[in-house]
C-alpha cells in the first residue's frame, strides 16, 4: 500500500516527488496552484514552491459518466463517502475505519421563513449531525485519509475548537495518536469534547493566530516529523471536505442548485470549497448551470472579511478577535480574499453580526425550528435576517443557511436561558406561578 512506501519520508518539501507515483487518493490526480496553476504531484504540501499560493486538489473526473455517477451517488452510504468518486480518497474509503460523517439534515425551516419573510423556500443545513457535533468532521475525514496515504502516524491541528474534537475523535476510531491545540481559553465544551478522545490536547496561551503560527514552527522541526497537521501540511486534502456540503445540499434539493447560500466564515475554507463544489456539479451535469449566489457571514468581533468586502478591498486586514462566536474567531483567514472574489463574482455578499445579534438568532433558530445552535449557526441566521432587512438577501428565492455546530459545545452564550419558575410540587402552587 501506498502508506508504506511513503512512511519513511519527514521533509514535506521532498515528499511530493518521491510520493507521487503510489498515493492513491482516487481521482485527485495533483495539487495545483490556486494563484499560478504551477502543478506538482500529490503529497504533504500546501504552498507553491513557485508563488507560495495556496495548493488545491486538482482532479481527473474524466471517465465520469453522468447518469452513471448519479446513480453511483444515490445507492451510496449515506454519509460523505457516497461522494467518493469526487473526492480525493482511495475507491475503498469506506470500507477503512473512521467516523463516517455527513448525510446531515437539510431541514425546510418553514417557521423560521415565516418570521423572517422568506417566501421562496428556506431550509437548514444542520451540521451539528456529524459525529462530534461540527462540520469539522467532513474535513478530518479527507485529511485521515490523505494521513493514511503519506504513511503519517500523529493528527494535529490548530483549532478554534470544533477542530481539536473531530481530530481526537477521527484519530481514535483509525488508531493514530493525536496532539491537538487550542487557544487556551475556549469553551469548556469544545474542551472536554475534544479531551475525552484520550488524545492530547494542549492549551496555547494566546489567540487561534498564535496556535497556528506555533503549529507552523512545529511543522518545520524535527519534533513535528510523521505529523500530519490537517489544516496545515494536509490543508489540501482537508478542505476539500467541504465540498460534500454543497454536493449534499444540491442532492437533497433533488439535484437543484439552491439561488441563495449563507455560510459561516473561519479562515474561509469552507465556503471556498462549497463553491467549487457547487461548480464541480455544474461542470459533471449532476446540476443545471444557472446562477447561485453566495453570502459570507461573520461575527463583528472578528469580521476582517466583511470588513474587507464592505471597504471594496482586494485584501483582508488582520483583526484581533473578540467574540463570543469563537469557533470563528480567526483574525487572520487564510482564503479571506478568495471570499471576496467568490462573494462579488456570484453576486452575493459578506455581512457582519454583533454578539447580541448572534444571542438573538441562536434563540430564534431554537424556538421556530426545534434546532439549538452553536455560536456559529447564530451568526449565519443572524446575517441572514439582517441581509434580508437590509434588502440584500432576496427572500422570495431558495436560500440555505449553514448551521456548522452544536449550541451544546457554547452553552455559555445562552447562560441566561433557565428555569421558567420554580414551584412546589402541587396543583396550588403550579397555579400561583401563573402557568395553569
Ligand atoms: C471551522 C468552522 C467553520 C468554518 O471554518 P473555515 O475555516 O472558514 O472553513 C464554521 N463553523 C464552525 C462551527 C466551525 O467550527
Ligand atoms: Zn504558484
Amino acid at each position: 500500500m501506498a502508506a508504506q512506501t511513503v512512511a519513511s519520508t519527514t521533509d514535506p518539501a521532498a515528499a511530493s516527488p518521491a510520493g507521487a507515483a503510489s498515493v492513491d487518493l482516487g481521482p485527485a490526480a495533483a495539487l495545483s496552484c490556486r494563484e499560478c496553476g504551477h502543478r506538482v504531484p500529490l503529497g504533504p504540501v500546501f504552498a507553491c514552491e513557485e508563488c507560495f499560493g495556496p495548493l488545491e486538489i486538482a482532479y481527473d473526473f474524466s471517465a465520469l459518466d453522468t447518469e452513471e455517477l448519479r446513480k453511483r451517488i444515490e445507492a451510496g452510504p449515506a454519509n460523505i463517502w457516497r461522494y467518493a468518486p469526487l473526492l480525493p480518497v482511495p475507491a475503498d474509503v469506506a470500507s477503512k475505519p473512521n467516523l463516517n460523517p455527513g448525510w446531515t439534515a437539510l431541514v425546510k425551516a418553514d417557521n423560521l421563513a415565516r418570521e423572517l419573510g422568506v417566501t421562496g423556500g428556506l431550509y437548514v443545513k444542520d451540521d451539528s449531525g456529524n459525529p462530534t457535533h461540527s462540520f469539522k468532521d467532513r474535513v478530518v475525514a479527507q485529511a485521515l485519509e490523505a494521513a493514511r496515504a503519506f504513511g503519517f502516524t500523529t493528527l494535529s491541528c490548530s483549532s478554534t475548537g470544533n477542530l481539536a474534537g473531530a481530530v481526537g475523535a477521527a484519530a481514535a476510531r483509525a488508531g493514530f495518536r493525536s496532539c491537538v491545540f487550542i487557544p487556551h481559553d475556549l469553551e469548556q465544551g469544545k474542551v472536554v469534547m475534544a479531551a475525552v478522545y484520550g488524545g492530547e490536547l494542549v492549551g496555547i496561551e494566546g489567540n487561534y493566530d498564535d496556535v497556528n503560527r506555533f503549529c507552523s514552527e512545529l511543522i518545520g522541526d524535527p519534533v513535528g516529523e510523521g505529523w500530519g497537521f490537517v489544516n496545515v501540511n494536509l490543508r489540501p486534502y482537508y478542505a476539500e471536505g467541504s465540498k460534500t456540503l454543497a454536493y449534499e445540499i444540491c442532492e437533497q434539493l433533488g439535484w437543484r442548485l439552491p439561488d441563495q447560500i449563507v455560510v459561516p466564515i473561519a479562515s474561509g475554507s469552507q465556503l471556498t470549497k462549497i463553491d467549487k463544489g457547487l461548480r464541480e456539479l455544474i461542470e459533471l451535469g449532476l446540476v443545471e448551470d444557472r446562477p447561485y449566489k453566495i453570502f459570507g457571514a461573520q461575527a463583528e468581533g472578528c469580521s476582517p472579511v466583511s470588513a474587507a468586502y464592505k471597504a471594496g478591498h482586494e485584501v483582508v486586514r488582520p483583526q484581533k478577535p473578540n467574540t463570543i462566536a469563537k469557533s470563528l474567531a480567526i483574525g487572520n483567514p487564510a482564503d479571506g480574499p478568495y471570499v471576496l472574489d467568490i462573494a462579488r463574482r456570484t453576486g452575493g455578499a459578506v455581512e457582519d453580526v454583533t454578539d447580541e445579534q448572534v444571542v438573538d438568532a441562536i434563540k430564534l433558530l431554537a424556538r421556530t425550528e426545534g434546532i439549538f445552535a452553536e455560536t456559529a449557526g447564530g451568526v449565519t441566521v443572524g446575517v441572514t435576517k439582517k441581509l434580508i432587512d437590509g434588502g440584500v438577501l432576496d427572500p422570495a428565492l431558495t436560500t440555505v443557511v449553514l448551521n456548522t455546530g452544536d449550541g451544546l459545545k457554547t452553552l455559555d452564550a445562552v447562560a441566561g436561558t433557565g428555569l421558567t419558575a420554580t414551584i412546589r410540587p402541587n396543583l396550588e402552587s403550579f397555579r400561583e406561578a401563573g402557568l395553569a
